[in-house]
Order: structure tokens, then sequence, then C-alpha cells
């Protein structure tokens, strides 16, 4: 019986596999041009690190998280996101030294969400991010936005940016909203989902996460969390936008943007991609300022984002459907003859070590079936080498383009560079 693949994932095949290296030699370049590091942790952390770290009464700790207990009986948990283990290994690593020593880093890394699949959407989703470490000034959290915002640029994504104050971790700042949230909302409870029933209770910010119908209508009157933040944070946020404007980045500001997540604090932004239909959110991230401290140091503020590569893909194939990624291959070499099928190999690698070009074959087919595949492989020239070509010491070389063929000696296959342009 066939063995499938498990629900919710899915395979990078070769053609694919060409656009995800585009997305992650850009994500590896500019992150470097910004001054960030890669930093790589193990898929699997202590399940009490998200807890702690991303929130108990959030939806991925809840609901999504892939736990189960090793042979040792520990309880071990598939990374749901990037951050909590980049905090983690960052004190760890003693890098962040005793007073919250400045550090940047990226990372590229497998997520794993065990969540309904969708468009975009998976159990195991790729996700590349940064955070920003030790650094507490508005121009911190709007570089690190055009951080973001360049590596979409450069792929060639249009984009539309949405910013948010949702308050800080200080006590009055955190009891206003929270306030004003259960004072907004208190009144039509009756009508709201069962889910932002509880919410209401537990953790009354979320509600203005819902995504069911209803929930998002009566929350269109919410005048939202940055009028009820504290003057700390409104005046951080203004100093943000100014960065911001002082750079020509174009934002929207959505006073009802919270994200997903427990961890942020004063300063949140998601990007959304036109075309993507109902979920077209690409990526964003945030300042968390109280997460370091919270996960056993000292008291570090940090802001950092993610974005998902799939969703990053299918922005950039919807919204650019002729894109070329994957590389031609250049050369095709076909051959018949007992002779020329001793040469194949010999000149297959005479002819890479020389140009640094793709070249292939096929073996033990028909000369008929060989230049099917030549035509098929949308490579620039086929080499032909039969056993009379050997006995000349000469090949014949096709350019498959122009239909064009020329005769070159066998010595000189080295020296083709100029004449393919490669
Ligand atoms: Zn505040
Ligand atoms: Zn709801």
């Amino acid at each position: 019986m066939k063995i499938n693949i498990l629900k919710g994932m899915y395979d990078v095949l070769p053609d694919d596999a060409a656009v995800w290296q585009v997305v992650e030699q850009v994500v590896r370049d500019v992150c470097g041009l910004y001054g960030f590091g890669e930093i790589r942790t193990p898929v699997m952390e202590k399940t009490e690190l998200f807890e702690r770290g991303v929130g108990k009464q959030t939806d991925i700790v809840k609901k999504e998280m892939y736990t189960f207990e090793d042979k040792g009986g520990r309880s071990i948990t598939l990374r749901p996101e990037g951050t909590a283990s980049v905090v983690r290994a960052y004190l760890e690593s003693g890098l962040c030294l005793s007073q919250g020593e400045p550090a940047k880093f990226f990372y590229i890394a497998p997520m794993f969400r065990y969540e309904r699949p969708q468009a975009g959407r998976f159990r195991q989703h790729v996700q590349f991010g940064a955070e920003y470490f030790g650094v507490k000034d508005p121009v911190s959290d709007a570089e690190t936005v055009l951080l973001l915002l360049d590596i979409y640029k450069r792929l060639g994504i249009e984009y539309e940016l949405n910013i948010n104050n949702v308050g800080c971790g200080k006590k009055d700042c955190r009891n206003s909203i929270r306030d004003g949230v259960k004072e907004y909302f208190g009144k039509r409870l009756q009508e709201m989902c069962e889910d932002c029933r509880a919410r209401y209770e537990t953790n009354p910010l979320r509600i203005l996460d819902c995504k069911k119908e209803t929930c998002m209508e009566i929350s269109k009157g919410f005048k939202g969390t940055g009028e009820l933040s504290c003057g700390d944070c409104r005046q951080y946020y203004a100093g943000i936008k100014k960065s911001l404007d002082s750079s020509d980045v174009r934002y929207s500001e959505n006073p009802k943007l919270v994200r997903g997540l427990d961890y942020y604090t004063t300063f949140v932004f998601e990007v959304l991609a036109p075309g993507l239909g109902a979920q077209n959110s690409v990526g964003g991230g945030g300042r968390y300022d109280s997460m370091v401290k919270e996960l056993g140091g000292p008291d570090v503020p940090a802001v950092g984002f993610g974005s998902g590569i799939e969703r990053v893909i299918l922005a950039m194939k919807s919204q650019n459907p002729g894109g070329q990624y994957a590389a031609k291959p250049k050369i095709f070499v076909v051959f018949q003859g007992e002779k020329a099928y001793k040469e194949i190999l010999p000149v297959m690698s005479c002819l890479r070590d020389a140009l640094g070009v793709t070249v292939n074959a096929v073996f033990g087919k028909s000369l008929k079936a060989q230049m099917r595949a030549a035509n098929k492989s949308g490579s620039v020239y086929t080499l032909i080498i039969g056993d009379s070509e050997i006995e000349k010491k000469k090949y014949k070389l096709k350019n498959m383009e122009t239909g064009e063929e020329k005769e070159i000696n066998a010595g000189e296959i080295k020296n083709l560079k100029g004449m393919l342009g490669v």
C-alpha cells in the first residue's frame, strides 16, 4: 500500500525549491546588510519555554502545540514559533551578559502548529524572522520594520503596512486597556462567540483578534488600544511613526491590531500582501520588552518579526505569475555508439569543471529519446557525440534556440566559455 504524507504537510519539489532558494538568499543578504547574524536553534524545546514565553492563555499554547513525552518522561514541544527559542539561546549562550548586551539575530526555520490546514497555512511551516535585543529606542523599532519591508521589496512583493500601539506591561497601562476593552465589549457579550465570552474573563485583548463575523462587526466601534495606553507608550509610539515618516515608509494605523500573541508591548505591526484573499497577512511582529525577564534573564528590551515563507511565495506567484526562478540547464549531452559511450562521463566532467554550468544527459535510451529529453529539458545547447565524431575528434554543438549547428574540436571544449556566453 502507498504511504501518503501527513495532513497539513507538504513536499518542496525542485521547481519550487528554486523559489525557496531565492527567498532564503534574499533573507540572508538583507539581514546581513542590517547587521543581523544567523542563529539556528533546535526544533524541540522544553514545553515550559513556550508556556512561559508565548503565554499559557494563547491559542498557540492552548490548542496548537505538538507536545509529547520523550522516553525520559520530559514534556517536549516542537517549536510553534521562533522568538522564545532565540531568547533562550541569547540567555544561554552568554551573549546577553548581565546587563542585556545588544544583539541582533535572524533565522530561517520550520515551525509546527496543529491547526486546520488552509491556503498557505500548514502544520509544518517555515518562517524567517529577526530579533533585536538590548535597545529601546523608537528608531530600532522603525529599523526592524524597514528590514522586513526591504526583504519584501527585493522579492518584488507589493505590501501594505499596518501598525498599532497595544500598551505595555505596566500596571496602570494594562489595567486601563483591559478596563476599556471590558467596558466596550461587556455590553454586547451575549451577541459574541463562545471563545470571546471566555476571553472576556481570561484575556480580553484577544477579543480584538477574533475572526468571527459578528465579533468583528461588534469590534468595529472600539476606539482602540493606543488611546487607552499610558503616556510613555503613546510617546514611544509617536516616535516610531516619526521615524517611519522620515524613511518615507507608508503605513496605516489599525487601532484593533493586537496579533495573536501575549508578549507584545507598546508596538505591533503587520504586513499584508494584496491579492492573497482573506488570509493576506505575510508577516509581522513588534516589541516584546518583558519576555527576556519572563524567561529568567535580566530586564532586556527587544523587538522582532516573523514571516511565513509559504505565504511570501504565494504572494510572489500571485503578484508576478510569469516569474522565472529556476535556472535552465545549459548543456545537454547526447551520444551514440560504443566509443562515445566510454567518453560521456569524462566529457561531462570536463564541461562542468571548465564552464561551471549545469550539464545533463540521459543514459540507456535511444538517440531519438535522448534528443526528445534534450528538447524537453530547456537546455540552451546540445552537444552531440557519435562514434564518427570521436574518430574525427570533433563534436557537434547545437544551439537549441536557433537550431544552428557547429563542429568543435574535442580538445577545445574547455574553451567554450566565450562562445556559450557563460
Ligand atoms: Zn504603557
Ligand atoms: Zn469571537
